[in-house]
């Protein structure tokens, strides 16, 4: 049975820069269903960051409702967000965002810090994501020593390790080659479907958004269309976490 994990009622989000109020989200409504890839691609300006970052609750609203999974974000404090965050979503960055003074592995166990688990189980969760985007033997590693395309498979393994419902990835490609790109497409489709996640893709690249079952076109801080893509480039690898 399907289910609509985000819902988003008539979002505005007014930016005031002096006199002048720019409108980057412009009264979207939107619903996305669970276990689904869901594209925003749109050109540079159009809004997609805002729409993340509103949906995920990094920012708040001017206007309207964003129900996740049944709850109401907009009404959310800091802290709310905060463990609603722990719980439920992932993110993955265009610049990877790992910190540099930690091992591949040790950034891989942060999200699991704060639930209560064991470090010897957050180790073993930490390591066997590693392994599953393949970097076992780099986990003692730090950011500098790796690639582009490395750390942005830390960064989507420290996404996925908590097992959340949801991962955000905004422009998750932007700085990687092409066959690094479609590397990265290929290893979040396949972990999310195998653990039938939603995925939220940021893009203007319609060679990203061709991975997504919905495409939702975005420009001027609204909803041009919505494109439904059954033909989307399906993951093309078996992913295996936690077994021995
Ligand atoms: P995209 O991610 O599609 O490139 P953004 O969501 O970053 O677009 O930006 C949408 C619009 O909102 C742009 O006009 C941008 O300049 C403006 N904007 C974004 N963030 C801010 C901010 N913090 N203050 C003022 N204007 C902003
Ligand atoms: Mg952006």
């Amino acid at each position: 049975m399907s289910e609509d994990i985000i819902k988003l009622r008539k979002l505005k989000k007014i930016y005031r820069m002096g006199d002048e109020k720019i409108a980057a989200i412009n009264n979207i409504s939107l619903n996305l269903e669970r276990g689904t890839v869901t594209c925003l691609l749109g050109k540079s300006g159009s809004g997609k960051s805002t729409l993340l970052n509103l949906i995920s609750g990094l920012e708040k609203p001017t206007k309207g409702e964003i129900i996740i999974h049944g709850h109401h974000i907009e009404r959310m404090n800091e802290t709310q967000l905060a463990k609603f965050r722990q719980k439920y979503i992932g993110f993955v960055f265009q610049s990877y965002n790992l910190l540099s003074n930690l091992t591949a592995l040790e950034n891989v166990t942060l999200p699991l810090i704060f639930k209560r688990v064991s470090v010897k189980e957050r180790n073993k969760k930490a390591m066997d994501m590693l392994k599953a985007v393949g970097l076992a033997e780099r986990a003692h590693h730090k950011p500098s020593q790796l690639s582009g395309g490395q750390q942005q498979r830390v960064s989507i393994a420290r996404a996925f390790v908590n097992n959340p419902e949801i991962v955000f990835a905004d422009e998750p490609t932007g700085n990687l080659d092409t066959k690094t790109t479609y590397q990265m497409m290929d290893l979040m489709m396949s972990i999310a479907e195998k653990n039938k996640q939603t995925l939220v893709i940021v893009t203007h690249d319609t060679e990203i958004s061709a991975y997504a079952q919905t495409i939702v076109h975005i420009l001027d801080g609204k909803i041009e269309k919505i494109e439904h893509n059954e033909n989307n480039i399906k993951s093309s690898r078996e992913i295996i976490v936690g077994e021995e």
